[in-house]
């Protein structure tokens, strides 16, 4: 409904209606002028008629009445004289005839008809005047000239006696003639009204139809979402009034819009920068909104989902359906581990969206990836569970030590001491363990500080192999490749020397009789990276990333056997990553193992020092 046609626009309309009007109006003005004017026209002329026609019935009257001699003419001679007397002033008569109470012709105004003198008339109106004495006439159409005429029947009384009848016949046409141009001045006058009313109107009309035709333009333009646009005031009258009110109208719905879009674009920016994936559903339970989060997080295409049913989206189709999940809203856990080959879990929470009617309008999920919650809760119960063990088992030894020392073991001078011993080296191990737990939980706390200082790492390196190179006690053949010139790095000296004690005994405890043992420093882009290579049993290529987790042993037995906790690495990692490096092993079942780690390095550029 963009354009209005021409035959339904307002415009059009109100021409018509003025146009009208003004035609109705002249209809009706020119319908009682003209019959006024007819009436009065017709009376002029028969009044004039009459007079006429009234003095020369008086003469005739005379003339019929009058005492005659012998010698004096017949009256027809007299009346002949009158009626020509008359007929030279009039134009409009055509024709008088006189007739008396005989009926007969006694004269005839027309000279070609003098012969009809004398005779009698057949004329019935005749009959009918002389019989009543009253006066009659008529008006008919002459069917030769097509012209009307108008007769008057006029008795002529004399002492209440009617003596005959004067008969005139006159030309009316005239008046009908003059009323016809009357007629065709109104027609004209009015064809010239209406069309100046026409122009008039169209003017006038759009002083009313421009500002009406304006708002319509912007009322489609704001349909469109254009709110640029003003309509023109033209005055003050109500149309103008419209107009201020319309563009104040435009102004608060701009503002609205505004507001509605603003509105929009923030919550669609909170639900795409939300880490939470959210998900909305119509009341059937079929998706109508998605985040990006979401989607991600159960691995989708947004577009694709669009329209699917929430439970098949979320897997849920076994265990629940949509009108439970109304009326639960609970939460769901939902295990995506399978599908992904990694622990992946996530939690849904549901919300209904109602009215205040109690109609369900959709359904809110929000989902949360509760993975790593759920990781450190597991790490949590493993580590205590470790913890417990790891401590309950020298416990043990030691009491089943300490009962037989009790029961009488401790007289015995051969095994005393052996159990003793025993009971020493446990308690040494639980309270290295307990040590060791203490060190990573300082390490674990958020304000642990490292006490850094720059120190030339080849040195310290160098020191703890010599240290170990004069205390081992198996074969083992060490090598280095570590550079001559000094290289400062910034560490905690302590710490760090504890790593590379760790990983050093590690080597030398797996490293069977003869193996070698390799100690390399190489810079590597804005790194150092320490190795250390031994000739061992190795470690499986699976297990190669859990050997730095708490309490992680490949071989329990063994290691225990060889006095590990299963925490040395797990410390050497923490260390490593507090000084912003980085720490992992390389290795090949029963041919050894390769642990290395990285840490910051400044190579000091030459001419610092020049
Ligand atoms: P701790 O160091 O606390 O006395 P540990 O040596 O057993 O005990 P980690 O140093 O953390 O513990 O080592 C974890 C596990 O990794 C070891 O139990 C061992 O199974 C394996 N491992 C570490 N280094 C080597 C290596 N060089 N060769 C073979 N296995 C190794
Ligand atoms: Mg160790």
């Amino acid at each position: 409904m963009n354009k209005v046609g021409l035959f339904r626009s307002i415009h059009l309309k109100i021409v018509l209606i003025y146009v009208l009007l003004i035609l109705v109006a002249m209809q009706i003005i020119g319908v009682y002028f003209v019959r006024e004017l007819e009436d009065q026209l017709m009376n002029n002329f028969k009044t004039s008629m009459n007079e006429r026609v009234d003095l020369l019935a008086l003469n005739i009257e005379e003339e019929l009445t009058r005492e005659r001699d012998e010698e004096d003419p017949p009256p027809e001679q007299d009346i002949k004289r009158l009626l020509s007397d008359s007929d030279s002033e009039a134009v409009d008569i055509t024709e008088v005839r006189v007739i008396d109470n005989r009926n007969r012709i006694v004269g005839i105004s027309d000279a070609s008809g003098q012969g009809l003198v004398g005779q009698r008339t057949t004329d019935q109106q005749v009959q009918r005047v002389l019989n009543t004495g009253q006066e009659e006439d008529r008006i008919f159409l002459d069917r030769q000239t097509g012209k009307r005429i108008w007769m008057l029947y006029k008795p002529i009384i004399a002492n209440q006696e009617v003596l005959g009848v004067i008969h005139l016949i006159a030309k009316i046409e005239t008046v009908y003639e003059q009323l016809g141009e009357i007629n065709n001045i109104m027609a004209s006058g009015t064809a010239i009204a209406l069309g100046i009313t026409a122009i008039l109107g169209v003017v006038l009309a759009q002083t009313i139809t421009r500002p009406i035709s304006d708002m319509r333009k912007q009322a489609l333009a704001m349909a469109k979402g254009n709110f640029s646009r003003k309509v023109k005031v033209y005055g003050d009258d109500e149309i103008g009034q419209l107009a201020v009110t319309f563009n104040n109208l435009t102004k608060k719905l701009q503002e609205a819009q505004a507001t509605t879009e603003g509105e929009r674009r923030k919550l669609s920016s909170v639900l795409s920068y939300m880490t939470d994936g959210v998900i909305a559903t119509d009341r059937k339970g079929r998706v109508i909104l998605i985040n990006e989060p979401a989607a991600k997080l159960l691995g989708v295409s947004r577009k694709n989902v669009l329209a699917k049913p929430i439970i098949e989206l979320l897997n849920l189709e076994e265990t629940t359906n949509f009108e439970d999940l109304l009326k639960e809203q609970d939460s769901v856990i939902m295990d995506f581990s399978k599908e992904h080959g990694k622990t992946y879990i996530l939690r849904a929470n549901f919300s209904i969206i109602q009215k205040e009617t109690g109609f369900v309008n959709g359904l809110i999920t929000v989902l949360h990836d509760i993975t790593e919650q759920e990781k450190i809760d597991m790490e949590r119960r493993e580590f205590v569970a470790n913890v417990s063990h790891e401590l309950r088992t020298p416990l043990t030894t030691m009491r089943s030590y300490l009962e037989a020392l009790a029961e009488g073991a401790w007289k015995d001078e051969a095994i005393a001491p052996n159990f003793l011993n025993v009971t020493q080296t446990e308690t040494e191990r639980m309270i290295r363990l307990v040590n060791d737990l203490l060190q990573l939980s300082r390490l674990d706390s958020q304000d642990y500080q490292l006490t850094k200082g720059l120190y030339d790492i080849t040195h310290l390196f160098n020191r703890v192999v010599d240290r170990f190179e004069l205390s081992k006690e198996q074969n083992v053949e060490f090598t280095r490749q570590i550079p001559e010139q000094p290289l400062f790095v910034d560490i905690d000296e302590d710490k760090l020397t504890q790593v590379l004690d760790n990983i050093i005994s590690n080597a030398l405890k797996y490293s069977p009789e003869g193996g070698h043992v390799t100690f390399t420093i190489e810079e590597v882009p804005e790194m150092i990276q320490i190795s250390v290579q031994d000739e061992g049993v190795g470690v499986p290529q699976e297990n190669l990333d859990k050997i730095f987790e708490r309490f992680y042993r490949v071989d329990k037995a063994r290691s225990r056997k060889l006095g590990g906790t299963g925490l040395g690495l797990a410390i050497a990692k923490e260390v490593v990553l507090a000084h912003g490096g980085d720490i992992w092993a390389t290795s090949e079942e029963g041919k050894g193992t390769k642990v290395m780690f990285t840490l910051p390095y400044d190579r000091p550029e030459e001419d610092e020092w020049s």
